[in-house]
């Protein structure tokens, strides 16, 4: 059994050791991926100089009217050259004429006849955009290793680009194992129980961008079991596991992970939820096995998946992150093993849920945080500042 700074720092050690494919794809499907290339800008941002208002464009002179000489909608072409004492009407994102110095907002200007008159001169380039204000041909956009994000793919394709070169996302299988287990529509049998940790597996890859996953359930035997970890060792680049990999005589993962021949890098972590995980690699392909319980398997993947998948993905910022919060009260360790626990973060305080143990889902769905407490730490008192790792849905529930 390893502490879980041991294991922690072998999960860190495989995450710098990987080979990463690339690939070019539309930026359509790029959402989430990290970028294998780096960008710089192909144009000027804005292309041409842009009225910020709908108004007037005007080229300057010492008296507050001006004659009225034409109009430039959105989209249309510009070459309308205004001479001092000139405007024309104008509208946001539409070409300012080259010589047209200022835009006035049209709430600022009382219009008669073919002339406008203003309240007051206008500052020179007031309410224009300039040529290249965001970003200028050949400017660095993003460095390689960028998080694609909804808006970044927005700024990449107002520079016109259509594809883009990523990291290509991690393939994942996850296995699921547990003769008990039912899918949801049926009433159960005796000794059975909704499964879930498929569906939680499933939308936690969802929500880091992974979508290539091959779900699997498999019966507790030695047979299906080997089967499908072979099956799944090779079409994979991570392999995740639930359940089977404790000592009981129905555990049949480890035994198969032994018998096919993946190298542990770790079995069993001093730590509570989760303690009989498992952390091995079989050629290029890692694998997990989680203990099933369900708050067990969803902590193994926050604190030890979560950072090897940022590095599968190629991202340089690697697990949740970790901050110092003071805990609301009072806390008792005597587990002689490092805890992790489902907590909140309300107003800069943090307070542990009730429901920490293992087989509890409920405390997790209520949590934001989880409250790391090491092992040989046997006493937490109130207002003490506590090692926090933030779950990455926020923290305003
Ligand atoms: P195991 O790790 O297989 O020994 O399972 C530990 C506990 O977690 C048992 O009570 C199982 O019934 C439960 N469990 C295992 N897998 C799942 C799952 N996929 N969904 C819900 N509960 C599970
Ligand atoms: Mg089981």
């Amino acid at each position: 059994m390893i502490s879980v700074e041991e294991a922690l720092a072998k999960v860190a050690a495989h995450s710098e050791n990987h080979v990463r494919r690339r690939k070019s794809v539309p930026l359509q499907e790029a959402l989430y991926s990290v970028l294998a290339q780096t960008v710089y800008a192909p144009i000027a941002l804005p292309p041409f100089k842009q009225s910020a208002m709908d108004g007037y464009a005007i080229h300057r002179h010492d008296q507050l009217t001006y004659q009225l000489v034409g109009e430039i909608k959105a989209g249309d072409p510009f070459d309308l050259i205004l001479k001092p004492g000139e405007a024309c009407r104008i509208f946001t994102g539409a070409g300012v004429p080259e010589t047209a110095n200022a835009v006035v907002i049209q709430e600022q200007v009382y219009r008669e006849q073919g002339q406008i008159r203003l309240q007051k001169t206008p500052e020179l380039g007031q309410n224009i955009r300039t040529i290249g204000e965001q970003l200028n041909p050949g400017t660095l956009v993003f460095e390689q290793g960028a998080f694609l994000n909804p808006p970044a793919l927005g700024l990449l394709q107002s520079l016109g680009l259509s594809n883009v070169e990523v990291y290509s996302k991690p393939r994942i299988s996850v296995l699921i194992t547990g003769n008990e287990l039912e899918p949801p529509g049926k009433p159960l049998g005796p000794g059975k129980i909704y499964e879930s940790n498929s569906l939680v597996l499933q939308m936690v890859l969802r929500q880091m961008g992974i979508t290539t996953i091959q779900m699997n359930r498999i019966k507790d035997n030695a047979y299906a079991t080997r089967k499908a970890l072979e099956k799944a060792l090779a079409q994979s680049d991570l392999v995740l596991v639930s359940g089977g990999i404790s000592v009981g005589d129905f555990d049949f993962v480890g035994q198969a992970l032994h018998e096919i021949g993946v190298e542990e890098i770790f079995y069993k972590v001093k730590q509570k939820p989760g303690k009989p995980l498992f952390f091995g690699k079989f050629q290029q392909t890692y694998l997990f096995a989680l203990p099933g319980n369900p708050a067990s398997t969803l902590n193994c993947f926050y604190v030890y998946v979560y950072p090897l998948l940022e590095a599968l993905m190629g991202k340089t910022k690697r697990g949740l992150l970790r901050i110092q919060q003071p805990i609301a009260k009072e806390f008792e360790n005597n587990s002689g093993r490092a805890l992790f626990l489902k907590a909140s973060i309300k107003n800069n305080v943090v307070s542990l849920l009730t429901g920490q143990a293992s087989s509890m889902i409920k405390a997790f769905a209520a949590a934001n945080a989880l409250v790391y407490i090491p092992s040989e730490k046997k006493t937490v008192t109130q207002n003490e500042w506590v090692e926090t790792l933030l779950l990455p849905y926020g923290i305003s529930n």
